[in-house]
């Protein structure tokens, strides 16, 4: 599969400070992708770059293999074929909602824009709202709407930026499955810049994890949950603790826990101290297990509730057990760990 998007080496300064350095990204063409991180870690200028209107001081983007942008070279944002979706919707408000959507088609006759603003009204579910004015829509409609005028011109690739940022959860939710159930019916290619790791892994394909301009680790979900390759990327992704403990052999470490066996070698010596990631999931409740843990904090999530248990040493790690099977702060938990996967980085690393 060719790919639409080859951004190497790129490097974007504001006043001579590097804000994003030695990023390379690469996606599919019909691929959603992903840019992860913390606020202000670079995600927006890395977008801004790809559409043509931010400086790039190193490095190159591709765009189904045309140089777009180098230090030297930029062709123009209208030229580069991109749509764009942001947080704050951005519609017209003068414009009725066909019209909005109807914008960027003025290189169409009539009857094709009609007939093009129609098939985005149906594809985004507004068909019933055509006429009406952005302030008469809720916020999900208006992004709905701000999706649809993006999507109209046919880009060869689509951005959004927080687009789900301003709504509520429920409906975040909600859109973020629509929108990526409309981008996968039009094989439309896509990258999405969010800080909420629930959007990402529900639009995306692959997530592309950023600290301080750079992407720690680009990879599937699953992946980035079950083999994160750094710290950075076991904390920033779901819930975990570290256990401190020791390797015994290259796939297997003694710990607090009880000695666990995984799927993977590390390189170091038998002996060496290491820190196991335990995920809520790795730990269950065992009867029989003479491994014991107290409660000493619970969140009730609806279908499950979260406990924070405190070993003997006073580590802390975290589980998930369904509702129903209700502890109390205080309880001692018989409890083992099943982990397939594990993780381990080396002490003070
Ligand atoms: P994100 O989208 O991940 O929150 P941004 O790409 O917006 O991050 O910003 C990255 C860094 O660059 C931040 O430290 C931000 O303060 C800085 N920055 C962003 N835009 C400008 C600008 N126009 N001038 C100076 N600094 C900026
Ligand atoms: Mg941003």
């Amino acid at each position: 599969m060719s790919n639409i998007l080859e951004i190497q080496n790129l490097e974007c300064r504001y006043d001579d400070v590097p804000v994003v350095k030695n990023f390379d990204l690469s996606l599919a063409e019909g691929e959603i992708g992903c840019l992860l991180g913390p606020s202000g870690c670079g995600k927006s200028t890395v977008l801004r770059a790809i559409a043509g209107f931010q400086d790039v001081h190193e490095g190159t983007i591709r765009l189904k293999g045309i140089e777009v942008s180098t230090p030297r070279s930029a062709l123009v944002p209208e030229k580069r074929k991109i749509g764009m979706v942001f947080q704050d919707y951005a519609l017209f408000p003068h414009l009725s909602v066909a019209a909005n959507i109807g914008f960027g088609l003025n290189k169409l006759s009539r009857s094709e824009r009609e007939s093009k603003v129609k098939k985005m009204l149906d594809l985004v579910s507004l068909s019933d709202l055509a006429n009406r004015f952005p302030h008469e829509l809720s916020g999900g409609q208006q992004q709905r709407v701000a999706l649809a005028r993006a999507l109209a011109p046919e880009p060869q690739l689509i951005l959004l930026d927080e687009p789900f940022s301003n709504l509520d959860t429920e409906l975040r939710k909600k859109l973020s499955l629509d929108v990526r159930r409309i981008l996968k019916e039009l094989g439309m290619s896509a990258i999405l810049v969010t800080h909420d790791q629930q959007e990402a892994f529900a639009v995306s394909d692959s997530v592309g994890v950023i600290k301080d301009g750079k992407i720690n680790q680009w990879d599937s979900p699953f992946n980035l949950y079950h083999e994160p390759v750094n710290r950075f990327v076991a904390t920033f992704i779901g819930n975990g603790c570290f256990v401190k403990g020791r390797l015994l052999t290259p796939s297997t470490v003694d710990s607090e826990l009880g000695v666990i066996t995984g799927n993977r070698s590390y390189p170091w010596s038998a002996g060496a101290p290491i820190d196991v990631l335990i995920r809520p999931d790795d730990i269950v409740f065992d009867a029989n297990s003479k491994l014991k843990a107290e409660v000493n904090a619970k969140t009730f999530a609806g279908t499950s509730t979260l406990y924070r248990l405190q070993l003997d040493s006073g580590a802390s790690i975290e589980c998930l057990f369904p509702s129903h099977q209700n502890y109390n702060i205080g309880d001692k938990l018989p409890i083992k760990v099943a982990a397939d996967h594990l993780i381990v980085f080396a002490s003070g690393h």
